[in-house]
């Protein structure tokens, strides 16, 4: 046992340190990356399974790192670091950039047009620059209300509460859609839901893999879409990958479905390729 001990300690260490150069080096690189654009936005269909056969409804905008040297970062090792380092904002604004670009682009040269959500971090939501440089982007882009649409996380809510409410008042009034992302694995109270302003409830990815192997957590899924619905809200799942997953959600009332099942994030020039093969009609 003792053995066994000193040798996660050792263990512990090494890999605290190994995390840390890591997280040194990658907020080193940050400038160079971003000038150099070796940041790529994926997309990643969602499908309105209300109608009888699936219809692709919008896309949701997922950044991805591609290092010269360490080779393809997911952005569940840079995000966190980057909202703790001041570097979230300039990087979502690159990535909405990016976006509103491909909204555009796609309605010119294809004739589609696609709403598109963007992540929109908890720290971003502190930005005063935030709702204007929204608007301006939108402007620039000549794009539509509801075109772009924003994921703000279910955490976002909880910090200063009243300040983000009003952010997402403000970004509302002037045609902004806002969809809560990662619903139910943070502290939002019930009494709060009532009171938000927000156009849909994207559950946590959690819920969904629970909801297959557990059957209290089945009814824990049930009711947060009765929920949702009681709040006329539709509601979103993510992270579904098959086909019995599509079938039990559509049968529980969700209305919207992103996941593998359909597809994964995708690189720009591929999605291109998926929408006109699973174009709305
Ligand atoms: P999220 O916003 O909750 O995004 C959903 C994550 O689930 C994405 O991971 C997506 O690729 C993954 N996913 C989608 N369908 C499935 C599925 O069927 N199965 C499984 N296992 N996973 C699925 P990704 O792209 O690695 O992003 C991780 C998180 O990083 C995101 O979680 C979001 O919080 C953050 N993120 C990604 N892009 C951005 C961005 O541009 N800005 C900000 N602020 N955050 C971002
Ligand atoms: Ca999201
Ligand atoms: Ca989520
Ligand atoms: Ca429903």
């Amino acid at each position: 046992v003792k053995g066994n001990f000193t040798k996660n300690i050792a263990v512990y260490d090494d890999s605290l340190h190994d995390r840390e150069m890591l997280e040194q080096q990658l907020i080193e690189d940050f400038p160079a990356a971003l000038r150099e654009k070796q940041f790529d936005v994926y997309f990643q269909p969602k499908f309105d399974v209300r109608p009888e056969k699936p219809v692709m409804c919008s896309a949701e905008a997922l950044v991805r790192w591609k290092h010269p040297k360490l080779g393809m970062i997911s952005p569940g090792i840079f995000i966190p670091l980057f909202e703790n380092n001041g570097l979230i904002f300039q990087l979502d604004c690159y990535v909405w950039t990016e976006a509103a670009g491909r909204i555009r682009d796609w309605k010119e040269r294809l004739g589609i047009t696609l709403p598109v959500s963007v992540n929109v971090s908890r720290v971003d939501m502190y930005e005063p620059g935030l709702v204007d440089l929204l608007r301006e982007l939108c402007e620039q882009n000549g794009l539509h209300d509801g075109e772009l649409l924003l994921e703000v996380t279910e955490s976002a809510y909880t910090g200063n509460s009243e300040q983000i409410v009003e952010k997402v008042r403000q970004l509302r009034e002037i045609g902004f859609r806002i969809e809560m992302d990662d619903f139910g694995s943070g502290y939002s109270s019930l009494n709060m839901l009532s009171t938000l302003p927000i156009d849909a409830l994207k559950l946590d990815m959690q819920f969904i893999r629970n909801a297959f192997k557990e059957k209290k957590d089945t009814r824990l899924l049930e009711m947060m879409i009765r929920l949702a619905e009681t709040f006329r809200v539709p509601v979103i799942a993510e992270g579904v990958e098959t086909a019995e997953q599509v079938a039990a959600l559509k049968e529980m009332g969700c209305d919207i479905i992103q996941g593998y099942y359909f597809s994964r994030p995708l690189p720009g020039a591929d999605f291109e390729t998926f929408m006109l093969e699973n174009r709305p009609a």
